[in-house]
């Protein structure tokens, strides 16, 4: 659960919904139904297809229409930040909103949940404390960013961010410096950071359906026994996944953090825990 959230059951019929353009494909609506059953809420988490253009009256249109939250996706998670009343400091960091919770004061606060989320399905399934670690980011975009904000709260050895474009790697590094040791590099220069790496994350979308035979990296340099874990959960194993498996590594897929964002929301909308195990299963279900 998320600090200081209090619970807040409503009594009466609830409404949630995920913002985004296109929507149609969106397993938030699926595991979000059965969240709300498993815990005896009565409400609706619905598909928003909202443009560009509308999103500044579909924002208004949640304290119009009083519902209790959205979840905010691709192309909208920048631009929303404009049209809230409050900022956490998860959004602040990472530039970015995917959670709103409209408060009972009117009040509309915009969190991010995804790095914390990614970082929380981490620690539940693949390795119990990252404090002390080297990890390796693959990947300087969006999911990126959130990913090495939430990594740097949990005091890692380093963190360094590789990225075919080093400049991306490197306005990271330099943007979350404060938080500890973290440095931007170009892919091709991996060799040695992989060598010394204890865990690398692949935030890049190589690997993904169907592009199934690519890797990030070459999986030659990860060493034998780390934790490898990749962002993708189209495959739920990747390429770089299954080889690293064959070098006795740890593996860990993308599904758990697409739950626990979404857990997490779920805590800050309700301050009550999430049903995790039945979000999973949802979503298992809706490919
Ligand atoms: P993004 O902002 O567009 O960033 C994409 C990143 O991938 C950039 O670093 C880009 O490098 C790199 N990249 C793309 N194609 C590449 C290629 N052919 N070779 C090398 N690098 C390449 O996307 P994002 O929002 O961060 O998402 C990235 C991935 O994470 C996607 O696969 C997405 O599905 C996944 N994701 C998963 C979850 C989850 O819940 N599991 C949540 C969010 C995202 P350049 O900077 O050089 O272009």
């Amino acid at each position: 659960m998320p600090n200081k959230v209090q619970e807040r059951k409503p009594s009466g019929y609830t409404l949630l919904g995920v913002m985004g353009d296109p929507i149609a494909h969106s397993k938030s609506p699926a595991m979000h139904q059965i969240a709300l059953q498993e815990t005896g809420l009565q409400g609706s988490y619905v598909p928003l297809h909202v443009s560009p253009e509308g999103l500044d009256a579909a924002v208004r249109g949640i304290k119009a229409m009083g519902f209790r939250g959205v979840n905010v996706t691709i192309p909208h998670k920048v631009e929303i930040m404009a049209f809230m009343d409050e900022l956490d400091d998860s959004a602040k960091l990472i530039g970015a909103v995917n959670t709103v919770v409209h408060e009972e004061d009117g009040r509309l606060i915009g969190y991010n949940t995804d790095g914390i989320g990614y970082v929380r399905s981490l620690k539940e399934e693949a390795v119990s404390s990252i404090e002390g670690k080297h990890i390796v980011v693959i990947g300087a975009g969006g999911a990126a960013r959130g990913i090495v904000y939430a990594l740097l709260l949990e005091s890692p050895a380093s963190v360094t961010i590789l990225n075919r474009t080093v400049e991306r790697a490197e306005m990271i590094a330099s943007d979350f410096k404060s938080m500890g040791q973290v440095q931007g590099l170009a892919t091709g220069d991996s060799q040695q950071v992989l060598l010394r790496s204890d865990i690398v994350i692949n935030t890049t979308s190589v690997g993904m359906h169907p592009n199934l035979h690519e890797t990030p990296i070459d999986p030659a340099d990860l060493p034998e026994g780390i934790v490898v874990s990749d962002l993708i959960y189209n495959p739920l194993e990747t390429k770089l996944l299954s080889i690293a498996k064959e070098k006795n590594c740890v593996i860990h897929g993308g599904l758990g953090m697409f739950v626990y964002q979404g857990a997490i929301a779920f805590e800050h909308w309700f301050g009550i825990p999430a049903p995790v195990n039945a979000m999973r299963r949802a979503v298992l279900q809706s490919f």
